[in-house]
């Protein structure tokens, strides 16, 4: 594996697959690298000739100093778990390197942008969509693979390049789940053992979601048993629980004109955020 830190050098050695019009696959992550990065990294190796993902902590997603701070960075084990898995390059740029000017620029990702994330992390897809947009410039990959555990963020990935007109096809992918159910995710370890058992309420209560929307409850009534759920724990505490149309990310009221309708939620526990979603077929 390949291993980058400046983006002319990477451009310089991905010149030579272009010139044979190799299929590039590209995977953006923060690092803190688990079986669900893994996968996106399997699947973009079954369908290109070259992956490459990149490793970049990024400062303008973050709406939270803190957060940014005590975000997990394990650069060496996740170098490793690359190239186990067969990527091919890596790119690790330097906050410097990715910003050597601040990048100002404002996307508008209509009613997106203001429900659930958008609503409680302010700016936060603003930044994602600052620095996908310039990770696609860079790598100008073929395809790029998102997974569906930040489900809108998916959206509002598909959203951005049809703003920036990038010609790249994006794949989203399934949510690895650990065993007992709990989405991997980056900031899992960050929960003390505790918290570990704790956090399977999010994956309960889209498990209750899911099996009352099957039993035709409506939206409403879901949005009340999960906030019981919640008010319940004295451990885990509701940011939000949503049933979105999967299209249009707004809130369902009822399931006549919902296709498809994705229940998302977030919650904290001792200062850590996580996220999840299920998609519902009521
Ligand atoms: P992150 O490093 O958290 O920015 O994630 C990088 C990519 O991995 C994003 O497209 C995420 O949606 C995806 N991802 C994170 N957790 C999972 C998971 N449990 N299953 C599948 N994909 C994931």
């Amino acid at each position: 594996m390949r291993i980058f830190e400046k983006i002319d050098k990477m451009q310089a050695f991905l010149t030579a697959h272009n010139v044979k019009n190799d299929a590039i696959g590209f995977v953006p992550t923060m690092g803190a690298l688990h079986q669900g990065h893994i996968s996106l990294i399997k699947r973009a190796l079954v369908e290109n000739e070259v992956v490459v993902c990149s490793i970049f902590v990024n400062p303008t997603q973050f709406n939270k100093q803190e957060d940014l701070d005590n975000y997990p960075r394990t650069l060496e084990e996740d170098l490793k778990k690359l190239e186990q898995a067969g990527c091919h390059v890596a790119f690790v740029p330097s906050v410097a390197e990715m910003y050597p000017k601040p990048d100002n620029r404002k996307f508008d990702f209509g009613d997106l942008e203001h429900v659930m994330e958008g609503e409680f992390r302010p700016g936060h897809f603003n930044g994602v969509g600052v620095v996908v947009s310039k990770l696609l410039e860079i790598v100008k990959p073929h395809r790029a693979y998102f997974g569906q555990k930040d489900f809108q963020q998916l959206a509002v990935i598909r959203k951005l390049v049809k703003l920036i007109n990038s010609p790249v096809e994006v794949i989203g992918c399934p949510t690895m789940r650990e065993d007992d159910g709990l989405a991997m995710s980056s900031r899992n370890l960050r929960l003390s053992a505790d918290d570990r058992k704790h956090s399977l309420l999010l994956y309960q209560a889209l498990t209750k979601a899911k099996q009352m929307a099957d039993e035709g409850k409506s939206p409403d009534e879901i949005r009340g048993e999960v906030k019981a759920l919640f008010d319940a724990s004295q451990n885990v505490e509701l940011e939000y629980f949503e049933i979105a149309n999967s299209e249009t990310l707004q809130p369902v009221t009822d399931w006549k004109n919902a296709q498809e309708s994705t229940a998302c939620i977030a919650a904290w526990l001792n200062g850590v955020r996580l996220i999840d979603n299920m998609t519902l077929f009521p």
